[in-house]
């Protein structure tokens, strides 16, 4: 079918302006394929979800510029530890020893709203490029040689007619449900909470890495320093309402139970989040291709999401500036659901979820002996270079031969 496959209107339409689609629109935009993003805010959401980039993600973005915008706006964290409340530090992983696998051999911490702003800016300056912020994506109609996607706009209706359709419209995807593919998978009972304080947790935890993974039986925390602030995330019992645990008293005694004093901590930022781990059934409905978030949600412990969904885009791009620059026919479209749909099961779902059960086990037994298990990983230089590969998606992404 794909050699069939005939471009009409010479155009990308990107549904769905987060960091995905942004990311995807610039790069496509830059290699000089006509793109119209449609986002549904009117402007840069301040969303306190993703501020991980691990180091192959930022090897994959230099060419674009991405990466050096990226790196200005963050901070630099070159070891990761894991945590027992009680105990303390478990164990200690040296990002820095990838120096030979990687030209960012470091995680970087920046929020995904600086590089959606970065982005909006970039793509404004691109001759050409059709920007149509605060339209929401209602309709998407394929016929043999074309797909138009409807939108609303201050009450009207718009449509945009292009080849190829980018779906990259977030967890509840319209794209997806339009195309009609099932999303699979499970959602987890409790909310997960973010909270950023200016409070130098580090200035009192001496001990503490720039990104901390804490286990407890009952409540266990991440902890993470980013440009201005530490953040923290901590999952609320399902019997909690998510008014609750944003509260003033329910945050102030999350961040006091991580580093008690008699102070209120100053709260800066507060939001919840309820996490999911989904697949998408597949990737791709004709000349409709899902990405990022659209196509696989997990829980936040190892910041793969995003990364994840960056890993889709840099594939779907290629693939797609392959073909508007006759380097390669259509058929290498069909290449990108086999590359990343696997990985976000055997990578991204298999570590998040092993993060997970890491931090929450409840059983003392089993609790000892999984902390042994990394602390004797951490020790040995051969085990914990593998984990470090796993952990940083270099593993991920050779697997999927996008990266050597
Ligand atoms: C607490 C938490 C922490 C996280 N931390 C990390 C991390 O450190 N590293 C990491 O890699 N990942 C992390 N993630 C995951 C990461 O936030 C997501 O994977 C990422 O936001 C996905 O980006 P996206 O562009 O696919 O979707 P989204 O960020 O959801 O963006 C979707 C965009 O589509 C727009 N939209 C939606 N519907 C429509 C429509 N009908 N028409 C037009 N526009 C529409 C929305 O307005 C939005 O701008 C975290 C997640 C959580 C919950």
């Amino acid at each position: 079918m794909e050699q069939k496959l005939q471009r009409k209107h010479d155009r990308v339409i990107v549904a769905g302006g987060g960091p995905v689609g942004s990311v995807a629109s610039y790069l496509l935009a830059r290699a000089g394929v006509p793109v119209t993003m449609i986002e549904r805010a009117t402007d840069v959401v301040l969303d306190y979800r993703a501020s991980t980039f691990h180091p192959p993600t930022l090897d994959l973005l230099e060419d674009s510029g991405i990466t050096a915008a990226l790196v200005e706006m963050g901070l630099v964290c070159p070891t990761v530890q894991i945590r027992d409340r009680e105990i303390g530090k478990v164990a200690e992983f040296d990002v820095t020893r990838l120096k030979n696998e990687t030209r960012h051999p470091y995680r970087l911490q920046c929020e995904q709203f600086k590089l959606v702003g970065f982005l909006y800016k970039a793509l404004a300056q691109i001759p050409g490029i059709d920007l149509r912020f605060g339209h929401e994506v209602i309709d998407i109609r394929e016929t043999e040689d074309e797909v138009v996607v409807g939108a609303e706009h201050d009450g009207s209706r718009i449509e945009v007619r292009g080849d190829i359709v980018i779906g990259s419209d977030g967890g509840r995807s319209t794209a997806r449900k339009l195309i009609d593919v099932a999303f699979p998978g499970l959602t987890y009972p409790e909310h997960f909470l973010v909270a950023g304080t200016r409070f130098d947790f580090r200035a009192h935890m001496p001990d503490i890495a720039s990104v901390n993974y804490t286990a407890d039986p009952v409540r266990w925390f991440m902890l993470l320093q980013i440009p201005d602030m530490w953040r923290i995330l901590v999952p609320v019992a399902p019997e909690v309402s998510p008014d609750d645990a944003v509260s003033d008293e329910s945050l102030q005694s999350s961040l006091k139970t991580i580093y008690p004093r008699p102070d209120d901590y100053e709260i800066v930022v507060r939001a919840i989040y309820r996490v999911h781990q989904r697949v998408a059934d597949t990737y791709r409905r004709g000349r409709v291709f899902l990405a990022g978030d659209a196509a696989h949600l997990n829980n936040p412990l190892g910041g793969m999401g995003l990364n994840g969904g960056l890993h889709d885009v840099i594939s779907l791009t290629d693939r797609l500036i392959a073909w508007w620059t006759g380097k390669a026919d259509a058929a290498i479209l069909e290449g990108y659901e086999p590359q990343r749909r696997p990985e976000a099961i055997n990578a991204i779902h298999a570590i998040t979820t092993r993060n997970k059960k890491l931090l929450e086990e409840r059983d003392p037994a089993v609790r000892a002996r999984n902390l042994d298990e990394i602390r004797r990983t951490a020790a040995d230089p051969e085990r914990s270079y593998q984990y470090l590969l796993d952990a940083t998606m270099i593993s991920s992404l050779r697997r999927s031969a996008m990266i050597r």
